[in-house]
């Protein structure tokens, strides 16, 4: 039971790193995310998000977005022998072996893009191989849900984006993104479409979960959902713990079938974690759990990586 490793869709770590407040080599008394705790936990994949900040938005986005990434390959060049970079489907044979643990560069927010398209191939040649449309806000793409007066869509340099993130090989994520920008993804990308940190949204009513059609529309397009660690999203009450997290397992499940079910922690993003998951090391814990709600092994091995593997599979070049 715990040798079955782990791959999270998201977390904003790198934040730190690239201000220098925290070495993630060491762990540190604040922060959910190190090297150590990760390999406690058998981390053997992660997303490493650059989350551009609000304040950077939007003329500063592409600077702060690249400063980011180079944060990221920095350290992971300081840290080869704990950390890897990756970047194409070959390097995918060695997640989960040789304790290292496999880094794959997300950027949360399109603005990065400055509304230039030949950005994608700059971040992509950078190597990052998956992006998060929007956050929030609104920007050139589409909508983020903040947006609360507008049901706008996917802009023509959306649809463009699209095109070009499936002709790379590249990730497209649409937690954060709104409802009508969801369907305009889901109908124009050829590619399998994640929604990396969200839950469900039947059993939490906020609007960064997804209800159940679009959790089936996910599915339909092979992808994956990353249940989100935030305990606003776990639940209405705002307390949660690491049932709620199996309960959103569960929904999940049913609803849009097992092979659509991850984790996306938004460890170091999230204001506070659940009840007995102060940070990543804990994950075990939620393991164990998974096996006394008679999960087959197969489906925790699923949940636990195989379907986030299953996706760059697909999407990767
Ligand atoms: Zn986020």
């Amino acid at each position: 039971m715990g040798n079955i490793w782990i791959a999270d869709g998201h977390c904003d770590s790198l934040g730190d790193l690239t201000d220098g407040k925290r070495d993630l080599q060491k762990s540190a008394y604040f922060g959910h995310w190190d090297i150590m705790k990760a390999k406690e936990a058998n981390i053997g994949l992660q997303f490493f998000a650059a989350y551009i900040e609000s304040e950077y938005k939007p003329f500063l986005a592409m600077q702060r977005g690249l400063q980011h990434i180079e944060a990221a390959r920095r350290f992971i060049d300081h840290s080869q022998d704990e950390v890897f970079l990756v970047s194409c489907s070959d390097d995918l044979q060695y997640l989960g072996k040789n304790g290292k643990i496999g880094l794959l560069l997300h950027v949360e927010g399109g603005e990065i893009l400055a509304e230039n398209i030949f950005m994608l191939d700059i971040i992509y040649r950078l190597g990052v191989r998956s992006l998060g449309l929007t956050w929030n806000q609104r920007n050139a793409i589409a909508d983020g849900i903040g947006e609360r007066q507008s049901s706008g869509g996917l802009s023509q340099f959306g649809l463009n984006v699209i095109s070009k993130m499936n002709e790379l090989g590249m990730i497209i994520d649409v937690s954060h993104i709104n409802k009508a920008g969801f369907w305009d993804v889901l109908h124009h990308s050829n590619s399998p479409v994640i929604a990396s940190h969200s839950c469900a949204q039947t059993l939490c009513q906020h609007p960064r979960n997804l209800d159940d059609e679009q959790l089936k529309a996910l599915a339909g397009s092979k992808g994956v959902v990353g249940i989100n660690f935030c305990k606003d999203f776990l639940c209405e009450s705002g307390e949660a713990n690491m049932d709620d997290i199996v309960k959103h397992i569960c929904h999940i499940a049913e609803v849009a079938g097992i092979d659509t079910v991850g984790f996306g922690s938004d460890f170091d993003g999230i204001p506070s974690t659940p009840d007995g998951f102060e940070n990543v090391s804990k994950y075990p814990l939620l393991i164990e759990k998974l096996y006394q709600r008679s999960f087959s092994m197969m489906e925790i091995e699923k949940i636990c990586h195989g379907n986030f593997v299953r996706v760059l599979q697909n999407v990767l070049k």
